[in-house]
Formats: C-alpha cells, sequence, structure tokens
C-alpha cells in the first residue's frame, strides 16, 4: 500500500518568524511570490488582507495596491466583501506600482485585483522578488466564461506558493471554483459587486452567459 500524500500547509510564506526580525536590511532578505486565487466570494481578499495585517504585527514594512480600476467600495481601500478592510494605493499600471516600491526599505508587497493589472506585473513581481520583498497577489483566475484572466495563470507559474481558495456554488452548495454572472455586461473587465455574480460549482456554471 502507498503511502499518503503528504498534506501541506495552504501556502503561506512560511518567512514568517523565520526571516530576521524585520530589521529591513538586505542581507538575508529571503523574496518570494504568493498568489491568493479563486472565484468572487472565495475570501482572496479577506486572505490577503490576514497576511498583510500579520505582517503588521510583525512590524515589517507593509505596502498594499490595488488597480484603478476596481472602485467598487473605496478608491484608497482594500476592502473584502465581508468588509474587512486596509489602506491601499491604488495604481494604474505595473510600473507605476513599481514606482511606489522603495525596494530598499519595503518588506511586504500586496496586490489585490491582480487579475486586472498589464502583463508588465510578471517582471514588477519578479523583480520585487529578486530584491528580497515578500509579494502577496490576490486575483481571479477565471473569468466569468471560466477562462484564465489576465497575467493570473503566469503569475501562478512563476509563484514560490499558490493558494486556490474556493466559494460555496449558490446552486447546489458544492465547492464553487467560477464566477457566474447575472447580469448582462459585455467584456471581461467588467467589474461587479455582489448582486452581479455568484459562485457556482463546475456543474452549475454556464459560461459566458447571464443565467439569472
Ligand atoms: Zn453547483
Amino acid at each position: 500500500m502507498r503511502a499518503p500524500m503528504t498534506i501541506r500547509g495552504h501556502g503561506e510564506h512560511l518567512s514568517f518568524g523565520v526571516r530576521p526580525s524585520g530589521d529591513g536590511s538586505l542581507e538575508g532578505r529571503r523574496g518570494c511570490i504568493e498568489v491568493v486565487c479563486g472565484s468572487m466570494f472565495s475570501g482572496k481578499t479577506e486572505e490577503l488582507i490576514r497576511r498583510i495585517k500579520r505582517a503588521r504585527l510583525a512590524r515589517q514594512r507593509v505596502l498594499l495596491f490595488k488597480p484603478r480600476i476596481d472602485n467598487r467600495y473605496d478608491d484608497v481601500k482594500v476592502v473584502s466583501h465581508e468588509g474587512l478592510k486596509a489602506e491601499a494605493t491604488a495604481v494604474a499600471s505595473s510600473a507605476e506600482l513599481l514606482s511606489f516600491v522603495d525596494v530598499a526599505t519595503a518588506q511586504v508587497v500586496g496586490i489585490d485585483e491582480s487579475q486586472f493589472f498589464d502583463d508588465g506585473i510578471l517582471d514588477v513581481a519578479e523583480s520585487l522578488a529578486n530584491a528580497g520583498i515578500r509579494v502577496i497577489l490576490a486575483g481571479l483566475d477565471q473569468d466569468y466564461r471560466g477562462r484564465p484572466f489576465g497575467p493570473m495563470p503566469a503569475l501562478m507559474s512563476i509563484a514560490e506558493y499558490v493558494t486556490k481558495l474556493h466559494a460555496v456554488c449558490n446552486r447546489c452548495g458544492a465547492e464553487a471554483c467560477r464566477s457566474q454572472r447575472l447580469i448582462g455586461t459585455e467584456g471581461q473587465l467588467f467589474v461587479g459587486g455582489a448582486a452581479d455574480y455568484e459562485p457556482r460549482c463546475r456543474r452549475c456554471f454556464v459560461p459566458g452567459v447571464v443565467d439569472g
């Protein structure tokens, strides 16, 4: 009989408590890329905020960003569907994001709604991680058609740690990995709120159409 598979952790970088404690010196700093992905209502933003808060508790220097396209709730905060909040800087592009990061002092960079960034976010994440920064990217891994969303698949490839979260299917209660669009708006970039999408499992999901 084969040995059971090793159960691994949930993908949060283990540097918490391992990295030399927050003195910010480049020596000994070890960067990495973490991706937190899943459908809408899977708790991606809560998980990002949780990791950010833990880093701040450890007195690490943390920067949090979101794309400017997403102004659903608040222009300068990252806000989860559950109402958790953290101060964030809204940026129009990956290049603008990079311009806000002082690599000599930053220790953790969090990015919400990463699926909306241009492909330059790949090089930005790599260069920040190579400079010793822990980069945490949260985002939708699939669009409303159930297709890979923007730079997310590539980010998952280059990441050290990937956490895929699930919501609960609104139809049958199974684990949901897809976001069903409920109103008729064209375009992948459409940003909706709770009323515009619902989580669905593979079986209940109807790709690319409005299925209220
Ligand atoms: Zn279902």
